[in-house]
């Protein structure tokens, strides 16, 4: 399909458009539990029926009806530099042709290794794995076996993958004491992991007060996306860094969504603070299924089979997901997006946020970088309490509007919304025209 082509489908879509959707979401739902393979994609957060896609390309989506969506999603993260960048895709389409996978040590491991470690240099050794949630449940690991502590501190609103371990939620009684928030998940198992609302030193200190000398490690999302964008306030992490090292806890920033999304160093790198351990994914997979771990070498070490702490894979380094991991970084290192994403960014941010207000909706707006929320409410956002108390109802309504408009947003108000190299300033322009639209219907 040419460029042409491409750009002739119509942009928007209404419900009366998408009823080749409604029959495979009819299928799915007998197939798969709730119809997904995920639970972020059946549109649980606001309401109707989720949207299949057909293909995507640049700054674009297109359904299985043929209508054409501006995508804010960018696969929850990993599509920063659009899609099917022809870098990515030449890079795949060469590793295919040499075969698929070989369970045995390739040299584009080191070059993948060899562009995470050049870009976080807190990582001075990496692990690959297949997903966020493999490395943030390796990183757990490490931690407890380099520290021989067995707690693990986790803040509320932060996610962190399916971890057994960090599905929690506060207890009611005891604030920090948390409780399964799965089925499944025995109450042995986050028996060690309390939980503290984020940007609040006092809960944490309290905490390590405590429980101090039993404290592995400390997780956290150093900017949070999967709240809504929740910045750290000025001061937040530079805390938790001391009150770990002074604790001698392990800190472990969870940069599987940060990570070469809102710098190329991550948000340690945008906020000076160096992390003992630091996961990765989304991104570093360029589309196919990647995740990380890594910290100095030394700890790195105590890794199978350098060291004893247990952690395998038998697809870990594979070599096509290796290859369009490669070519994206080398894609953020030969041309920074950075400076162009954070002007596209911002300019969607101050519109998003006018049109709601012009339209006497009560909106406030988180951003960093190319991560970025619009929260229906007045704010400030800046743990999950405060997040919680967005209006939901009128999110789901904006969000519709949107998709009729053909503006692919999160499905959730509690989800970051991503803009990619690709998003054109006529895309921005669509997009703040249809927002205005919809918020003037809406409020
Ligand atoms: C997406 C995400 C994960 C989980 O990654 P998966 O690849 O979905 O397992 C973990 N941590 C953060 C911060 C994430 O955004």
């Amino acid at each position: 399909m040419t460029e042409d082509s491409l750009s002739d489908a119509p942009i928007g879509s209404s419900a009366a458009k998408r009823s080749k959707s409604r029959a495979a979401f009819a299928r799915a739902l007998e197939l798969m539990p709730g119809g997904v393979n995920s639970p972020a994609r059946a549109f649980g957060g606001v309401g109707g029926e989720p949207i299949f896609i057909d293909r995507a390309d640049g700054a674009y989506l297109f359904d299985i009806d043929g209508n054409r969506y501006i995508d804010y999603i960018g696969s929850w993260g990993p599509m920063i530099l659009g899609h099917r960048h022809p870098r990515v895709e030449e890079a795949v389409r060469s590793a295919l042709s040499r075969g698929t996978s070989y369970g045995a040590p390739t040299e584009a491991e080191n070059r993948l290794a060899e562009r995470i470690i050049e870009a976080v240099p807190s990582m001075e050794m990496v692990r690959l794995v297949n997903s966020g949630t493999e490395a943030t449940m390796s990183a757990l690991r490490l931690a407890r076996g380099i520290t021989g502590r067995e707690m693990i501190v986790k803040f509320a609103g932060n996610y962190h993958g399916h971890v057994d371990s960090l599905l929690v939620a506060a207890g009611s009684s005891a604030a920090t004491l948390a409780v399964p928030n799965s089925p499944g998940v025995p109450s042995g198992v986050v028996r060690d992991t309390l939980i503290v609302d984020y940007n609040r030193l006092d809960a944490l200190a309290a905490v390590f007060d405590e429980h101090g000398p039993r404290i592995a490690a400390v997780i956290l999302e150093p900017v949070v996306g999967n709240m809504g964008c929740v910045p750290p306030q000025a001061g937040f992490l530079e805390d938790v860094r001391r009150v770990t090292r002074d604790h001698g806890a392990l800190l472990i920033f969870d940069e599987v969504m940060t990570g070469f999304r809102v710098a190329r160093g991550g948000a340690q790198s945008l906020f000076g603070i160096e992390p003992d351990i630091t996961t990765l994914g989304k991104i570093v997979g360029g589309g196919f299924p990647i995740g990380a771990y890594g910290g100095r070498a030394d700890r790195m070490r105590h890794v199978l089979p350098a060291g004893k702490v247990f952690q395998a894979g038998t697809l870990s380094g594979n070599p096509i997901a290796t290859a369009a991991g490669i070519a994206t970084l080398e894609g953020l290192r030969d041309d920074p997006p950075y400076e162009r994403l954070e002007r596209a960014s911002a300019r969607l941010a101050e519109g998003l946020v006018a049109a709601a207000r012009d339209a006497a909706l009560p909106a406030c707006v988180n951003r960093v970088g190319s991560m970025l929320t619009l929260f229906f409410q007045q704010g400030p956002v800046t743990d999950w309490p405060s997040s919680e108390r967005s209006d939901t109802r009128r999110y789901a309504e904006f969000f519709w509007g949107m998709i009729d408009e053909g503006v692919y947003l999160p499905c959730s108000q509690f989800e970051a919304l991503f803009v990619s190299d690709r998003h054109s300033s006529e895309d921005i322009d669509r997009t703040l025209d249809a927002a205005r639209r919809v918020c003037a219907r809406i409020g």
